[in-house]
């Protein structure tokens, strides 16, 4: 299936008028069907493998505005530092901590998002409340250079229980509030299948593929 202009310029539109950043999530996708959205001024784009995101952000526009939403493996990061503009996925202050190693190498500041668990699947990654608490606590009295925590990212149970995600995804933005001391402005929530829902609970930031470029085949 063919990358969507039409759905593209739909959604766009109706991201843009609620003022939430559409990161459009291209991974397997080729460079022709990324080409096409940045035709029509598409300029943030989602990968979740590192050898693919550095591929394509060496080859594709200079532009373009890499976004790292998978699970960063540590020895991976000095690999991608160099070519994101917001790794969503941190969940560890092992992570971080390579990661802040890497851009004071060399002398970048990189952007992050704390991930968050809010789904009632065992299978995915984040942090629970009390983890985030410690973490952020970590962080402020022995503060890692390199590393700027913008905000939080998280994804909900995979139901058609609209219910029960916007449960999860007010959860989040409970705690986005709570542990914003001011400096975030970055609250990654909502897909595909919930992107409405998760607009309406105050997302800033969400992360489509399937709309905009079609089903994905298994890699
Ligand atoms: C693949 C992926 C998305 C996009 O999923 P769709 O359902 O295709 O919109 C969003 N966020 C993360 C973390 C992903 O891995």
């Amino acid at each position: 299936m063919p990358v969507n202009v039409a759905a593209y310029k739909a959604i766009k539109a109706e991201l843009d008028a609620a003022g939430i950043t559409l990161v459009a999530v291209s991974k397997t996708k080729p460079a022709e069907e990324i080409l096409a959205l940045y035709q029509e001024g598409q300029r943030d784009f989602g990968e979740n493998y590192v050898q693919e995101l550095v591929e394509k952000a060496t080859t594709l526009p200079g532009d373009i505005r890499w976004h790292f939403i998978g699970h960063l493996q540590t020895n991976k990061v000095k690999l991608i530092v160099p070519y994101v503009q917001l790794v969503h996925g941190v969940d560890s202050l092992r992570l971080l901590k390579e990661i802040s190693k890497e851009a004071a190498k060399k002398g970048i500041m990189v952007n992050c998002l704390l991930q968050v668990h809010i789904a009632t699947e065992e299978t995915k990654f984040g942090l629970n409340e009390e983890e985030l608490a410690a973490l952020l606590n970590g962080l402020n009295n022995d503060p890692l250079p390199g590393i700027r925590i913008q905000g939080l990212m998280g994804m909900a149970s995979f139901t058609a229980d609209m219910e029960k995600v916007k449960d999860e995804f007010r959860t989040l933005r409970a705690l986005y509030d709570k542990y914003n001391t001011g400096h975030w402005s970055i609250l990654s929530m909502g897909m595909s299948g919930d992107y409405r829902v998760a607009a309406a609970e105050g997302s800033s930031m969400v992360r489509i593929g399937s709309l905009l470029f079609g089903e994905r085949g298994k890699k």
